[in-house]
């Protein structure tokens, strides 16, 4: 049967009619009502409503930014939308009466297709990192979404990898955000190009656009420019370090590495595999797991959210 699957992000509302085996049979967007929650509520029974058809649906999953408790009920907390403890199942479900509902983190609903639908295919352990302008997660164990006893487990970008580090959007210091997101490669960038030697192409990149982006660092690093690859090295180092100390708490067989970066492929996936086998507790006696870019750049969170609500609905 299929499961309907919504992304709520700052920009878009993404929904997606899901068959079983993970692949998107028809598609609906609208832009984010800015600033204004029940607009946003509005938009999403939209877009649930045309979706839906004549036929059975299995459920609808919705996928939120922001902290979701533990009973996949209620939006804690959400950035850049005004949603603070908002009930949003019971608003949804009191609007579309006869669906069955489930409210997830976007960043766990996208981790979940990428364990069913991609890189994490054939696993039970998955922990997933998300390399955007801070860094994601999502982690898989034994087969279950890690959701932890209060909804808010998987900030993975929250550990801390520096005490007494850079300061956090989170209120603390040193986290793993801070050297392992696209912003921190940025930062490398900029410091390289600063040195001049290996960083010249750097440079020039930056006096001829006035500043750094992604974009340009990006594509030095496909040109394998050595100093954007020195800075891409810098970050895989952090994030196989980060990986290590997963590696004791979570044991996963597989690490997969999502985000515009992950696009780099080897160029990225080996620095980390280098970083974490030289910080891995007890090494040399541990099974190496895989080290793997994401597969589902596009619709893993509507893909995901509704995979999550089917499976919920089965349970
Ligand atoms: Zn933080």
């Amino acid at each position: 049967m299929h499961a309907i699957g919504i992304d709520i992000g700052g920009t878009k509302i993404a929904g997606g009619l899901v068959a079983e085996d993970g692949t998107i049979v028809r598609q609906e967007r609208r832009a984010t009502p800015a600033g204004d929650g029940a607009e946003i509520i509005r938009a999403v029974v939209e877009v649930v409503e045309s979706l839906r058809g004549a036929e059975e649906l299995a459920a609808v999953g919705v996928a939120a930014p922001g902290f979701i408790d533990a009973a996949q009920s209620t939006v804690y907390y959400t950035p850049n939308i005004p949603w603070r403890s908002e009930p949003l199942r019971a608003d949804l479900a009191a609007r579309l009466p006869g669906l069955d509902i489930t409210i997830d983190n976007d960043a766990n609903a996208a981790g979940w297709a990428e364990y069913r639908f991609g890189a994490g295919r054939g696993h039970r352990d998955m922990t997933l990192l998300t390399i955007g302008t801070g860094v994601g997660g999502a982690i898989v164990t034994d087969g279950r979404l890690l959701r932890g006893g209060f909804g808010a487990a998987a900030e993975i970008g929250h550990m801390r990898v520096v005490p007494g580090g850079l300061p956090c959007g989170c209120g603390q210091r040193g986290c793993i955000e801070q050297y392992g997101s696209g912003r921190a490669l940025l930062r490398f960038a900029n410091e390289i190009a600063d040195q001049r030697g290996i960083g010249q192409a750097l440079a020039a990149a930056r006096e001829e656009q006035g500043e750094l982006d992604g974009h340009h660092v990006y594509e030095l690093i496909v040109a394998e420019d050595p100093g954007a690859l020195y800075a891409l090295r810098e970050l895989g180092g952090w994030l196989g370090q980060a990986a290590a100390s997963l590696s004791a708490v979570l044991d996963p067989q597989v690490f997969v590495f999502g985000g515009g970066v992950a696009a780099a492929g080897k160029l990225l996936l080996e620095p980390i595999r280098e970083a974490y086998l030289a910080h891995l507790p007890a090494r040399g006696f541990h099974p190496e797991p895989g080290f793997a870019t994401a597969e589902l750049v596009n619709d893993a969170g509507v893909v995901g959210a509704a995979d999550l609500a089917r499976t919920h609905a089965n349970a």
